[in-house]
C-alpha cells in the first residue's frame, strides 16, 4: 500500500519527512510482484478501536489553527490529520485484501508513523497508532484469532505496547535502550503477553538474527499466528542518525526471511515506522519486501560471535519471558 497522500504530512525539515518516504517510492518504482494499493481514511469507529476521543479533537484543533505540534516532537501541519487517517484506513484496507487469500503478504508504506501514539496522546512523530488499530481490527473485524505483533524500530514501541495492554495479543519490542520513550523494559508484561528486549548500543545484524532465534521462534511455535504485524522501522540501522545499532540492509532481510521460514502458512503485514536515513531506508525495506518474496535460509550465530552485554539482557529477557 504506498500513495503520494502520505507526502502531504508536511513536517517541512523534520526528521521525519517527505523524503525518506519518497526515497523509498524512487527504490521501488522498479520492483515486480507486489500489487499496489491505494489507501482510504479510517472511521472514527476505526480509529476507537484504540484511541479516545481526545486525541483527534486536540489534531482537529491544531489543524483549525493552521498546524503546529501535538507535542514537542510531533509536527502537525494543515493535511496531517487527513493523512493519519488515510494511514489508519490504507493499513485496514491492505489487511482486508492481505487476508482475503491463504499466502498473501503487504506493507503500508505509510506516513506519519504510529507505533509511538498511546491511547490517550499522539507522541513520538506519530499521530495514531496504526499497528494497534490494525490488530484490533483484525482481531474484531476480520475475526483472527491468532495475531502476533513485532516491532523491530530502534525505540520501543510504547503506544502499541499501551493499546495492547489489555489484550492477549502478544507483542515483541527490540529496541536500543537507555533511549527514547524510555519505557520497555523486561518486566513490563502486561497480561503476560508483552515482550519486551531492550537491547544494549552497537547491537547489529548478529545480535539482532540471534535474538529472533531463541526468543522469537519459539514464540511463533506457541502462538502459531495467522497473522504477524511487523512494527518495521528502519533506524536500527547502521547508517541512521538516530538510532546507534549496526544492522545492515541485508540483516533486514535476513530478519524478514525468518519470519517467513518459520511461519509460512500466516500473512504478514509490515507498518513503516521509523529509519531517517533515506537511502539505507529505501535500502532496507526493498531488502524486506524482496526476502518476504524469496525468503533465504538464515542461520542462528554462534554466540561467541555476539557481543557479552547483549548476551545479558539475553539472559534477563529468557528470565522473564519465560521461553
Ligand atoms: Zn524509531
Amino acid at each position: 500500500m504506498q500513495s503520494s497522500r502520505f507526502l502531504e504530512h508536511n513536517t517541512g525539515n523534520h526528521v521525519e519527512n517527505a523524503g525518506r518516504l519518497d526515497a523509498i517510492f524512487r527504490r521501488l518504482a522498479e520492483l515486480e510482484g507486489w500489487t499496489r494499493l491505494d489507501p482510504r481514511p479510517a472511521s472514527r469507529e476505526e480509529i476507537a478501536l484504540v484511541h479516545d476521543p481526545q486525541v483527534t479533537e486536540k489534531l482537529e484543533q491544531i489543524t483549525a489553527e493552521g498546524g503546529g505540534w501535538a507535542d514537542g516532537d510531533t509536527c502537525v501541519s494543515p493535511a496531517s490529520l487527513e493523512v493519519a487517517r488515510l494511514a489508519v484506513g490504507g493499513g485496514l484496507k491492505l489487511l482486508d485484501e492481505v487476508c482475503a487469500n491463504p499466502g498473501n503478504q503487504g506493507f503500508a508504506l505509510l506516513r506519519p508513523p504510529g507505533h509511538h501514539a498511546t491511547p490517550t496522546q499522539s507522541m513520538g512523530f506519530c499521530l495514531y497508532s496504526n499497528i494497534a488499530i490494525a490488530a484490533r481490527y483484525a482481531r474484531e473485524t476480520l475475526g483472527l484469532k491468532r495475531v502476533f505483533v513485532l516491532d523491530w524500530d530502534v525505540h520501543h514501541g510504547n503506544g502499541t505496547q499501551d493499546s495492547l495492554i489489555s489484550t492477549d495479543i502478544p507483542f515483541v519490542s527490540f529496541h536500543q535502550w537507555p533511549l527514547y520513550p524510555g519505557s520497555g523494559w523486561y518486566d513490563e508484561r502486561g497480561q503476560g503477553n508483552l515482550y519486551n528486549l531492550p537491547l544494549p548500543a552497537g547491537c547489529g545484524d548478529g545480535e539482532y538474527l540471534f535474538a529472533l532465534h531463541r526468543l522469537v521462534r519459539p514464540l511463533l511455535e506457541n502462538h502459531d499466528p495467522e497473522l504477524i504485524l511487523v512494527s518495521a522501522g528502519y533506524d536500527a540501522h547502521a547508517s541512521d542518525p538516530l538510532g546507534s545499532m549496526g544492522i545492515s540492509s541485508k540483516g533486514f532481510g535476513q530478519m524478514a526471511s525468518l519470519l517467513a521460514e518459520w511461519c509460512p502458512g500466516a500473512h504478514r503485514v509490515g507498518f513503516l515506522e521509523g529509519g531517517y536515513h533515506p537511502q539505507a531506508l529505501a535500502q532496507a525495506v526493498e531488502s524486506t519486501l524482496l526476502a518476504w518474496r524469496r525468503p533465504e535460509p538464515v542461520e542462528c550465530p554462534r554466540p561467541e560471535k555476539v557481543q557479552d552485554g547483549f548476551l545479558r539482557r539475553m539472559v534477563q529477557a529468557q528470565e522473564h519471558w519465560g521461553v
